[in-house]
C-alpha cells in the first residue's frame, strides 16, 4: 500500500541514487503509517503530486502570459491562463496571480503592492493565532512595515471568549489609521465576519486584506463565507485545506490592484515562476471545482467537530469553545496543569500521532513550551476518516498524554501499543491514490 506517484519516483531514482531513494521510501512509510493532525497539512492526490514532476520544471517563464522574457513559452502561457481562470472560478473573483512560490511570498507581494515601506498595518496579536508574515519583528512584515495588533475577547465570562473582538479591531484602527487591515489566521477556529471587517476598513480608510491560507479549501467549497466581495486583496497558500501543491496565490477584483500585485511579485519579489507547480495548481483547482470537493470539505468540518467534542469529553478545553472550520486549539491545562504542548507533541509523535505545539490565547508558557496543541482534520479526512475514527483518535491522545504524565516507562509502553493500533487503522485508510505495489 504505497503512493503510486512516490513509487514511480522511487523506481526511477533507486537505480541511480539509492541513498536519496531510501529517504523517500522512509518518508512515504512515515506518512502512510501515522495520523496527520497538523492543521496546515494535507495529502495531495496522485495527479497533483505527479503534476509537479513534469518537464514544466525545465522552463524559464519570467513575466506573465503574452509578456514573457524568454522564448518557447506558448504552453507556459496556456497552463498559467488555465490555472488563473480556474482560480477565479473557484473563488468567485476577477483576477488571480498564480505565481507565488508560497503563502509568505504572496503576502510579501500583497504588502509591496498595497503599502509603502514604513506604513502601518493592523493584524491580530500574533501569539493569538496570527502568522509570522503578519508583522513578526524578525520577518519582512515587521522589519519594513509598522504592525499594530488587535486582540481577541480575553474575558472568560464573555460569550465570545477568545473570538475576535470587533469593537477592539475598530478602536485599534481608528487610533492608528492603518494603511491596511489584515484578517485571516493560522490558528483560529471560528468563522471570520468579512463584512464587519469591511465596515471597519471603510470607517478608517484602510485597504482590506484577507489571508485565507488555512481556510481556502473551505471557502472554495462554500463551507466558510467568502472574503469576496468584501476584501480588496486576498492571499492564500494552495497546499493546506485546498489540497494542491505547495505554493501561493493572490486573488482580487480590482484591475489596478491586479497590475500592482503582478509588478510586486515579478520583478519585485520573485524571478522565474515554478511552472511545474503552476501546472499542478491548475490540476488541483480542477479537482477543487468538482462536486466531491464540497463533500470533502463538509466532512473536514464534521470531523473537526467530532474530534473537538470527543476531546472535551476527556476533559480538554477547546479555545473559543469549539470550531467552525477545520482547526482547533486544545488547551491541555484543562486536563492537567502539568501538561505542555511541547511534551504532548513529542509523546504523541512516539505513538504515531503527528501534531504541533501551539500557544493558546494569553498563554502563560513560552512559545517553545506552550499550553496547547493545534489539531486539524484536512489530512485525516482526505484519507477517509470519519467521526468514529475521530473518537478513537481522541481516546488515543488522552491515553498517551495520561501515560506521559506518569513517566517514561508508562509512556513507552503506551506509545508502543498505540502506535501499533494507529498503523492498523492507517492500513484501512490508505493515502489517496494508494495502490498495491506491483
Ligand atoms: C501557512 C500560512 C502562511 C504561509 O504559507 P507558506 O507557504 O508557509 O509561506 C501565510 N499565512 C497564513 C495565515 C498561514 O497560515
Amino acid at each position: 500500500m504505497t503512493h503510486p506517484a512516490d513509487d514511480a519516483v522511487y523506481d526511477l531514482i533507486h537505480e541511480t541514487d539509492p541513498d536519496a531513494a531510501a529517504i523517500l521510501e522512509r518518508e512515504k512509510q512515515r506518512q502512510e503509517s501515522t495520523i496527520e493532525l497538523i492543521a496546515s497539512e494535507n495529502h495531495a492526490s496522485a495527479a497533483v503530486t505527479h503534476a509537479m514532476g513534469t518537464c514544466f520544471t525545465n522552463k524559464y517563464a519570467e513575466g506573465y502570459p503574452g509578456r514573457r522574457y524568454y522564448g518557447g513559452c506558448a504552453h507556459m502561457d496556456e497552463i498559467e491562463e488555465l490555472a488563473r481562470a480556474r482560480a477565479c472560478e473557484l473563488f468567485g473573483c476577477k483576477f488571480a496571480n498564480v505565481q507565488p512560490h508560497s503563502g509568505a511570498q504572496a503576502n510579501t507581494a500583497a504588502f509591496i503592492a498595497m503599502m509603502s515601506p514604513g506604513d502601518t498595518f493592523a493584524s491580530l496579536v500574533l501569539a493569538d493565532g496570527g502568522h509570522l508574515s503578519h508583522g513578526m519583528k524578525i520577518n519582512f512584515s515587521g522589519m519594513f512595515y509598522n504592525p499594530v495588533h488587535y486582540p481577541l475577547h480575553y474575558d472568560k465570562s464573555h460569550p465570545e471568549h477568545e473570538r475576535i473582538d470587533y469593537d477592539a479591531v475598530r478602536e485599534v484602527c481608528l487610533e492608528h489609521k492603518p494603511r491596511l487591515l489584515l484578517t485571516g489566521y493560522s490558528a483560529y477556529s471560528r468563522q471570520i465576519d468579512f463584512e464587519k471587517f469591511r465596515a471597519i476598513a471603510d470607517e478608517c480608510g484602510a485597504v482590506l486584506m484577507a489571508d485565507i491560507a488555512h481556510i481556502a479549501g473551505l471557502v472554495a467549497a462554500g463551507e466558510h463565507p467568502s472574503p469576496f466581495p468584501h476584501c480588496d486583496i486576498v492571499t492564500t497558500t494552495t497546499h493546506k485545506s485546498l489540497r494542491g501543491p505547495r505554493g501561493g496565490l493572490v486573488l482580487m477584483n480590482d484591475e489596478e490592484i491586479y497590475k500592482k500585485v503582478n509588478k510586486a511579485l515579478f520583478p519585485g519579489v520573485q524571478g522565474g515562476p515554478l511552472m511545474h507547480v503552476v501546472f499542478s495548481k491548475a490540476v488541483a483547482f480542477g479537482e477543487a471545482l468538482r462536486p466531491d470537493f464540497k463533500v470533502y470539505q463538509q466532512r473536514v468540518r464534521e470531523n473537526a467537530v467530532a474530534l473537538a467534542e470527543a476531546l472535551v469529553s476527556h476533559g480538554y478545553r477547546i479555545c473559543s469553545g469549539g470550531t467552525d472550520n477545520h482547526v482547533m486549539l486544545v488547551d491541555l491545562s484543562a486536563r492537567d496543569e502539568n501538561l505542555t504542548g511541547a511534551d504532548a507533541e513529542k509523546w504523541l509523535e512516539a505513538a504515531g500521532i503527528i501534531c504541533n505545539k501551539n500557544g493558546i490565547p494569553q498563554d502563560p508558557r513560552p512559545p517553545m513550551k506552550t499550553s496547547g496543541i493545534r489539531l486539524g482534520t484536512p489530512a485525516t479526512t482526505t484519507r477517509g476518516f470519519g467521526p468514529e475514527e475521530m473518537k478513537r483518535i481522541a481516546g488515543w491522545i488522552d491515553e498517551v498524554l495520561g501515560a506521559g504524565l506518569q513517566g517514561d516507562a508508562a509512556l513507552n509502553d503506551r506509545a508502543t501499543a498505540t502506535r501499533a493500533e494507529v498503523a492498523t487503522l492507517c492500513e484501512q485508510f490508505p493515502m489517496p491514490g494508494a495502490t498495491a505495489r506491483v
